[in-house]
């Protein structure tokens, strides 16, 4: 079976909105072994939905249209594809009853705009719509010189009520004529390795699975990548489980998730929470962004206690208690600073590891000696030494009266290359890395 996707939308053709519904579709197709033919995008016009429909329509079997069945006046897909068609648009009397109950439910009387809500193209299998209010379509065409008929469905553009409706319509008749799923994928998410490096690393897999089961992704600092399988269950769960550890073993320790869910922040915070440890932030020049990348995940106050923006050096003084003389000696980008904050921010605000960054994001405030995209990142936290596993501490009444173990600090400085955001970003990415990793570290020594 051979698909096409068409967006309809014209906010979809402008700079503000993309068209992601297509991936969800993509994605589906995919698993079922359906071969994506071409996608397309196009305004809220009849003529171009018509156009796009019929090219369509001449070259694949199965046709998903999202986007355009909305109430106002800008939504067109169902006219244009009555129209295309040569089919008539009537009101369905059940939807219409239904749309009218959502609104008696919320005291209110349905405007008549809504009532357009109700139209479906005739002759169409109507597909109700449990988190909306417009329906979805199926229709079977056919057409001269076809030899079997294609099949359309129409779906809202709202990617909420897509997505059920992908759930609820289109996996089943898929499923019932794909054989079920024929396609699976593995994952595999890696920080702090450039694409061509990691590229480098995994060509025996090449060779070893078929280049075109494998799949490279990647954004600055970050690599994604995609293992995918066919054949019955049993083959494809075999084949991805030899897919993966290969990978990984080509890769190495810089793999740090195996699913699509996982991000690099989601995984730090598992690793803290597993250690019961807690994290605190001092940013310069990511201005939050640490901060904002790690309280994404939901859960997050159980480890991140918070943090601070230090941008000007009185702040990094009076806050994380940077001394003056180390800004006066060495700049506020240098790695006595970037040290000084991490220890700061994790004794000013208790916590048991205090992360810090500090550079020149740019474009401007560069020099011969630090030029934009220097970055200093520093991460205080408990001493590495590993303690003597198995041990049962002493009574505390015992313990000799020592001073405190000063926290170990690590550094890194980075020369990044891009923009002011790609340095900005790629600086938390690997502060998080360097984090994951050292959580690694301290988890395998820790007494059991
Ligand atoms: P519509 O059904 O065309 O009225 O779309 C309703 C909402 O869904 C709008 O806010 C659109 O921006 C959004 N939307 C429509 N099509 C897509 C798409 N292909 N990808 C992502 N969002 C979409
Ligand atoms: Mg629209």
């Amino acid at each position: 079976m051979q698909a096409a996707i068409l967006a309809v939308g014209s906010e979809l053709l402008g700079t503000e909105r993309l068209d992601t519904n297509s991936l969800r579709l993509t994605a589906v197709l995919e698993r079922h072994g359906v071969e994506l033919r071409r996608k397309m995008v196009v305004g809220d016009s009849e003529a171009e939905i018509a156009a796009a429909l019929g090219e369509a329509l001449a070259r694949v079997d199965l046709v998903l249209i999202t986007g355009g069945l909305g109430p106002t006046a800008d939504d067109v897909t169902r006219e244009a594809v009555a129209a295309a068609l040569g089919l008539p648009i009537v009101i369905d009397p059940e939807v219409l009853a239904g749309i009218e109950r959502r609104f008696q439910k919320l005291g209110w009387k349905m405007p008549e705009v809504n009532r357009k809500q109700a139209a479906v193209v005739g002759g169409s299998q109507v597909l109700a719509n449990s988190r909306g209010s417009a329906p979805g379509m199926r229709l079977d065409i056919s057409a001269a010189g076809r030899p079997a008929p294609a099949t359309l469905f129409l779906f809202p553009g709202v990617p909420s009520e897509l997505t059920g409706m992908i759930v609820e319509y289109l996996e089943p008749w898929l499923a019932e004529r794909s054989g079920g799923i024929s396609r699976e994928t593995a994952v595999l998410k890696i920080a702090g390795l450039p694409e061509s490096l990691v590229e480098e690393r995994i060509t025996p897999a090449y060779g070893e699975f078929g280049r075109e089961s494998i799949t490279i992704l990647a954004k600055p600092g970050d690599v994604l990548l995609v293992a995918s399988a066919v054949g019955d269950a049993g083959q494809r769960r075999e084949r991805l489980r030899a897919m993966t550890e290969r990978l990984a073993g080509l890769v190495g320790d810089a793999v740090y998730a195996y699913s699509e869910e996982q991000t690099l922040e989601s995984v730090v915070g598992d690793l803290l929470r597993g250690a019961a440890a807690t994290l605190t932030v001092a940013e310069s020049c990511t201005g939050g962004l640490l901060a904002e990348r790690l309280t994404r995940v939901a859960g997050s106050s159980d480890y991140f206690l918070g943090g601070v923006v230090t941008y000007s050096n009185r702040l990094k003084t009076s806050l994380v208690r940077v001394p003056e003389a180390l800004l006066a000696e060495h700049g506020a980008v240098s790695e006595a600073v970037a040290r000084a904050m991490a220890e700061g921010v994790r004794a000013a605000l208790g916590s048991d590891y205090g992360a810090a960054i500090t550079g020149i994001a740019g474009p401007g405030g560069g020099s011969e000696e630090k030029p934009v995209g220097t970055v200093h990142l520093a991460l205080a936290g408990p001493p590495v030494a590993p303690a003597a596993p198995g041990l049962a501490a002493p009574p505390v009444s015992s313990v000799p009266q020592i001073p405190p173990i000063p926290p170990t600090v690590e550094h890194r400085l980075l020369r990044l290359p891009g923009d002011r955001e790609r340095i900005r970003w790629q600086s938390t990415q690997i502060l998080l890395d360097m984090l994951r990793r050292r959580l690694l570290a301290a988890g395998t020594v820790a007494p059991a």
